[in-house]
Order: structure tokens, then sequence, then C-alpha cells
């Protein structure tokens, strides 16, 4: 029951049922990124990220379920790297998951307290991510709701500010990317990406 990356629709395809006939038009962002709602742990991908405490030594929400669904070696491997400070990221293997890698990396608490600290280190967190992503040769990641569960950090403008610093990636290294997905798991996340997602990545 893991999800190939061909059987996740593009954000040009997402809303169409069949699959449209190869498009001659180049390639555009919107072919690069993908919503997908659902666990995380399933993916079948280079890398997914992990919405990590800076212990890294596992947590409830997201963090709970890819140490649960990656096995002991995980928080082996964690426990090696000694910690990681808030907007930086560190990557393991994935062991027990269907993904290659494990991007960890240490969102802003933001209880009821969003300034622009926040703002910058929830970008940071994405920036931090795709550089190891680069790193590493990756071609494909999958990014949970970074910082909006357990950490507080409000829906809305967590998700512009996740759209927002992925475009501007990718724009610099579509050539390097076979995709970027927005893995949401509830059901408020999926309205908001799915309402933001066409004004990031519009289909030409
Ligand atoms: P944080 O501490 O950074 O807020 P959380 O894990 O509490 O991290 O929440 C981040 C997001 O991950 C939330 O939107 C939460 O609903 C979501 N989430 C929880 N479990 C999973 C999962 N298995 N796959 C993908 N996303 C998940």
């Amino acid at each position: 029951n893991y999800v190939a990356l061909d059987k996740i629709p593009t954000w040009r395809h997402h809303h169409s049922r069949e699959p449209e006939e190869e498009e001659e038009n180049p390639v555009s962002l919107c072919d690069k990124v993908s919503l997908y709602k659902g666990d995380i742990t399933i993916l079948e991908v280079d890398a997914i990220v992990n919405a990590a405490n800076s212990s890294l030594l596992g947590g409830g929400g997201v963090d709970g379920c890819i140490h649960r669904a990656a096995g002991h070696y995980l928080y082996e491997e964690c426990h090696s790297l000694n910690g990681c400070e808030t907007g930086k990221a560190k990557i393991t293997c994935g062991y027990d998951l269907p993904a290659k890698y494990v991007i960890h990396t240490v969102g802003p608490i933001a209880r009821g307290n969003v300034g622009q600290v926040q703002r910058e280190d929830l970008a940071s967190c994405y920036k931090s991510s795709l550089k190891l992503v680069e790193e590493y040769s990756l071609r494909s990641v999958a990014f949970p709701c970074i910082s909006t569960g357990i950490y507080g950090f409000p829906n809305e403008p967590a998700a512009d500010i996740a759209l927002n610093t992925v475009r501007d990636w990718l724009k610099e290294n579509k050539d390097k990317m076979d995709r970027i997905i927005f893995c949401v798991f509830l059901e408020n996340d999926y309205g908001i990406y799915n309402r933001k997602m066409s004004d990031y990545f519009p289909p030409d």
C-alpha cells in the first residue's frame, strides 16, 4: 500500500479525471508540484520531510508517525545527530519507509506569537530542506505542513510561506527536480492549498 510517484497527479492534472495527452508546451512549474492528502509515510519518493523537534528524538504528530513507520534504526541514527536548531535541517536514511531519505527540520514554535522571526524560521525550514535535496541530488520530496500542528503556526500564513519558498527554489532548480509534493493531512489544509496552488503554480 505504498503510493508511487506516478500515481500522484501533478498540479496540472489535479482537477482533470483523465490524464491528458502529454502536452507539447515547455515544462512549467505546475508540472513539478502535487497536492496530496494523506499519510506522508506511505509515499515512495526520494525523501520525505519530517516536522521534528530540536532533540530529533521523536515526538507526536507526523514525527511520531515517521518514527513508527521507519523503525528503530531511524531513532538510532537521529540519536547520533546531536539535535537540530530551529529553521535548520538534517538528513537520515529512510530505513523501513518507502522513502529513501528523511529530512528532519525543526519548525518555529508559534503558539499565539507569529512575528517576523517565526515567519523567517518557517521559510528557512523549507530552504534548508531543499538545500539537502540539492546536495543529495534527490529528485522527489514531500513536505508536511511544518509547524501547523503541535507548534501552532496558523495554517493560512504557513501555506503561503511554504508555497512561496518552494516556488522560488523551483524556479531556479526545476530541471533537477521531478516533483515536490505538498502532503496535507487535514481537510482544512487541503482546502487552503487547493485554493492557493493555482495562484502560485498557474497551469499555463
Ligand atoms: P509541528 O510540531 O511542526 O506543528 P505536527 O506533526 O504536530 O508538527 O503537525 C504538522 C502537520 O503534520 C499537521 O498538519 C498534522 O496534521 C500533520 N500530520 C500528522 N500526521 C501526519 C502524517 N502521518 N502524514 C502527513 N502529515 C501528518
